[in-house]
């Protein structure tokens, strides 16, 4: 078996490589759940909605969230008698959030995805990486704000000081997926707030150190592909490069997936992680990330 940490943009567009090589039902998708909350009365969990959406074919591959060809009568309807959304859910999106929320009147999180990832037919593990909630605090010169506020309302743009979340418990499943798997792979996702909230559960690292573990690094040279991990990385303290990367997951990470462009870096990166692996690891179609998939599983 083998185990994936994912966010929402960078491990999705991998795992469709992935699963144009192996078998689906060999594969355990940790997911990030930092940024989940009710939005119009209905709960939004991100990044599991796009690595659900991405398992079932249903992926918009544009945006990376919601579902491909979906209409929005819903949001502009709403938007049209003075009760505007902050996030632009489509119609179908909507129906499945829905969906979540009411099984979650009854059941955690990991169960009510569960049922849903049946229902959508898809055959690999799905786990959020906890049934509690967590929140973000992100430190700005422009005040503290939470996830959706900088990243949706204000576009990102503000300048970043620092960031603080609480760790949270593990989901049931998700310590013994670590301890089982062959490999668990970090996907190319934003290392602080994707990731990071993954590792940070109890007993995440103490697994890790035991397992087998192989990352992509989502910088590739000094800038992530897409979204704010620059921002973050920085407010943290660590280098925007592949080598800040790399010492964010130094204590437990054998092996190092790096990309072509970066290649200077591997001699110092070799000094904290015993394999470096230089390669493309920009995903522009399907064939990258196959070629990339295949990479990791050597
Ligand atoms: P967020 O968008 O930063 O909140 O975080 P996500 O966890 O959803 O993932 C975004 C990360 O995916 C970014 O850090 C990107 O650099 C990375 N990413 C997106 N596409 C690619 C790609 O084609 N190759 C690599 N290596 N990373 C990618």
């Amino acid at each position: 078996m083998i185990t994936v940490f994912s966010g929402g943009t960078g491990t999705p567009k991998l795992l469709q490589g992935i699963m144009e090589i192996t078998d689906p039902e060999n594969i355990t998708v940790i997911v990030n759940t930092l940024e989940n909350d009710y939005f119009s009365g209905i709960y939004v969990a991100a990044d599991l909605d796009t690595v659900m959406y991405t398992l079932s074919g249903m992926i918009n591959q544009t945006t990376w969230y919601g579902i491909e060809g979906d209409t929005f009568i819903t949001h502009d309807t709403l938007n049209g008698i003075g009760c505007p959304e902050v996030l632009r859910i489509g119609d179908k999106d909507r129906g499945i959030k829905i969906q979540k929320t009411l099984l979650m009147n009854k059941y955690p999180l990991s169960k009510a995805v569960n049922i849903q990832k049946e229902r959508l037919g898809i055959r690999s593990e799905i786990l959020p990486m906890s049934n509690q909630n967590s929140e973000i605090t992100i430190q700005t010169t422009l005040g503290d704000m939470d996830f959706h506020q900088f990243l949706v309302e204000e576009k990102g743009a503000p300048q970043v000081v620092g960031l603080h979340y609480e760790s949270a418990e593990p989901a049931p499943g998700v310590l013994e997926a670590i301890e089982n798997s062959e490999m668990v792979l970090i996907g190319p996702s934003n290392p602080i707030t994707s990731i990071g909230p993954i590792i940070s559960g109890n007993g995440v690292i103490k697994a890790l150190k035991n397992a087998y573990v192989v990352a992509v690094s989502p910088i590739i040279g000094d800038q992530p592909v897409s979204g704010p991990a620059a921002k973050f990385m920085g407010a943290m303290g660590y280098e925007v490069s592949c080598l800040g990367v790399a010492k964010i997951y130094q204590d437990f990470l054998d092996k190092f997936i790096i990309d072509d462009i970066d290649a200077h870096y591997k001699d110092k990166i070799e000094k904290l992680i015993t394999e470096v692996v230089v390669t493309q690891t920009k995903m522009n179609n399907l064939l990258d990330k196959v070629k990339l998939a295949r990479i990791i599983f050597g």
